[in-house]
């Protein structure tokens, strides 16, 4: 038995076997052919050959289509031309009839050698060469091992899918029935692959750094989303332990059933509003049998990493007419594309950016792909009729940016009058307060926009300047560090001046034992998963807005994250206790 401590990502506990998810690292068996072979080894490296083309071909295509740089295509094109030089794909078959060795070997020798050659150059432009021809020699090698990413949408059986990452992307495609927890070895609480599992409601352990080189497929384990604990096949005295907090848990599941019909209003009155967080349509059932009062973020970039909707206007038009029919007239609130950051398209893995967190993202990767970000928002105003709809913006740093979005939400509106397309004119646009120089500038902001909400996930990564998905410094990732406490007061307090509503939309609103610091700050609306939502409503119904006051003054007298967690803890263990 081996007990390993990580990063709690995801609620509950699961017993059972591993499914190692294996990563990208190839294997490439050497072996000896007869002479008869040389014929079909070369007509598979043939094969293997067009099919990277045509794969090039096609990213090129969307690349296109998405306005990507010049620079992008000129690498794919001088890829395409690697690929097919012809002298090279005669040394290959060359020194395969000379050595009688398969042909992936002989392919991987080939352009090692290559790639050795040119690491040894100290000169940049070489430097982009060796990373081109290891790019292309995976691609291909790949195709010659009929290395296909295997899906996790079709599992044969209920396990725990252990792996190096997982990209959002996948992560969204799983098969629910049968993944029954997550392991990785990267990540951070508040990387969107943790924020997939709590929205799906699978028990994840992240950050736990080679925890693959200690598993294998078939192996028994404990997974603990509570403690960030994985325990690899436990003994009978420890799965005994589990099997009663496992009873527990479904005890505490229990008593909270009855929060999801009741309101949640503090023990002095206040209504505080109580939305969902979701990423896709299949979440809608999730939201109402939560006790959600509406949607306070629907990250739409994942109808994007699932299924490529962008393409479509009137896909995207039938999937936001869906949500907003079936939460019946309750608040929608709908986050335009935040791609980028961890959010990789897929094919666009390629697209590479020094540092994404701080680049091509949200709001600034739609200014420059305005007819994408156009598309999405007609799709928006037409479904507008359907429900009660509000539109958010994404990464906004200044004020500028609310001025361009919304200008080209002025210019859709006419579009859309000049084809009599039927839409509610008025619809609240709001903005995401996640970067620090926005709530720094919150007064200019606030007096554009009908609401804000803040994102504390990249409001922590940006102001304290971690990565959110790195493990390594996962321990700095602090909730309660004073200059976040204060960014929040101050994005509450600039709401309540210009009179538009402020709601907190991170992970932090979902966590219970933060709720009676946020009341505190002044923050009377929350949107979380939707399985966050009875704990949180229960927590709120039990405590008074002048009590939350006293213990932010209290707080916001400590420059310590640390002490600040401790004492909050305390109190939370005090007046909740046995409840998480
Ligand atoms: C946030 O940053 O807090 C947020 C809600 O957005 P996302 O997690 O999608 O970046
Ligand atoms: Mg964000």
């Amino acid at each position: 038995m081996k007990k390993i401590n990580g990063i709690s990502a995801s609620p509950g506990i699961y017993i059972g076997k591993v499914f190692l998810y294996q990563d990208e690292r190839l294997k490439v068996p050497k072996y000896q052919i007869e002479k008869e072979e040389i014929e079909f080894e070369f007509s598979r490296f043939l094969v293997a050959i067009e099919k990277a083309k045509s794969e090039l071909e096609a990213i090129k295509d969307a690349t296109k289509s998405m306005n990507i740089s010049e620079n992008e295509i000129v690498m794919l094109d001088s890829h395409i031309m690697m690929i097919s030089d012809e002298s090279f794909i005669t040394q290959i078959k060359d020194i395969m009839c000379e050595k009688l060795l398969n042909v992936e070997w002989i392919f991987y020798e080939a352009i090692g050698a290559q790639i050795d050659k040119l690491s040894s150059s100290q000169n940049t432009y070489m430097e982009e060469r060796v990373s081109d021809l290891r790019d292309i020699a995976k691609r291909i090698l790949n195709n010659l091992m009929f290395k296909e990413r295997i899906k996790l949408t079709d599992l044969q059986s209920k396990c725990v899918i252990v792996a190096h990452d997982l990209l959002p992307s996948d992560a969204i495609e799983m098969d629910k029935q049968n993944v029954k927890g997550i392991v990785l070895d990267v990540g951070g609480r508040t990387s969107h692959t943790a924020i997939i599992a709590r929205s799906f409601e699978i028990p994840a352990v992240v950050g736990l750094f080679n925890i693959t080189r200690n598993l294998k497929t078939g192996d028994d384990i404990i997974l603990d989303g509570n403690a960030g604990i994985v325990i690899i096949e436990p003994d009978e005295e420890t799965t005994k332990i589990y099997l009663e907090k496992i009873r527990r848990q479904e005890e505490i599941d229990q008593q909270l059933r009855p929060y999801v019909k009741k309101e949640a209003v503090t023990n002095d009155g206040k209504k505080i509003g109580i939305m969902a967080n979701i990423e896709v349509p299949q979440e809608l059932e999730s939201v109402k049998s939560h006790g959600a009062d509406g949607i306070g973020l629907f990250r739409s970039e994942f109808l994007l990493l699932q299924s490529k909707l962008y393409n479509s206007e009137d896909k995207q038009f039938e999937v936001y007419k869906t949500i907003l029919q079936h939460m019946e007239g309750r608040p929608v609130t709908i986050r335009t594309i935040d791609i980028g950051g961890d959010k990789i398209i897929p094919n666009y893995e390629e697209i590479r950016e020094r540092n994404p967190l701080l680049g091509w993202r949200g709001i600034r990767f739609c200014f420059s792909n305005r007819d994408m970000f156009k598309k999405q928002l007609r799709a928006l105003y037409r479904a507008s009729i359907h429900g009660n709809l509000r539109i958010m913006f994404p990464m906004i740093s200044n004020v500028e940016e609310v001025d361009a979005a919304l200008n080209i939400v002025e210019e859709v509106k006419r579009e859309l009058r000049a084809t009599s397309q039927e839409f509610k004119d008025k619809i609240p646009t709001g903005i995401m307060m996640e970067v620090p120089s926005a709530v720094l500038a919150v007064e200019f902001l606030a007096k554009k926009v009908d609401f804000l909400s803040i994102g504390t996930n990249d409001l922590i990564q940006y102001t304290l300047a971690i990565d959110r998905g790195n493990e390594k410094i996962a321990y700095l990732y602090q909730m309660y560090h004073p200059a976040l406490l204060r960014l929040i007061k101050m994005t509450a307090d600039a709401g309540k001046n210009a009179g538009i509503p402020v709601t907190l939309c991170g992970e932090m609103g979902g966590d219970p034992r933060a709720t009676i610091v946020l009341l505190g700050l002044g923050i009377e609306g929350f949107s979380m998963s939707p399985a966050s939502i009875p704990i949180v409503k229960k927590v709120i119904r039990n405590v008074e807005i002048k009590e939350a006051k006293e213990i932010v003054d209290t707080i916001l007298q400590n420059g310590s994250g640390t002490e600040i967690n401790t004492f909050i803890e305390n109190w939370f263990n005090e007046r909740f206790s046995g409840l998480i």
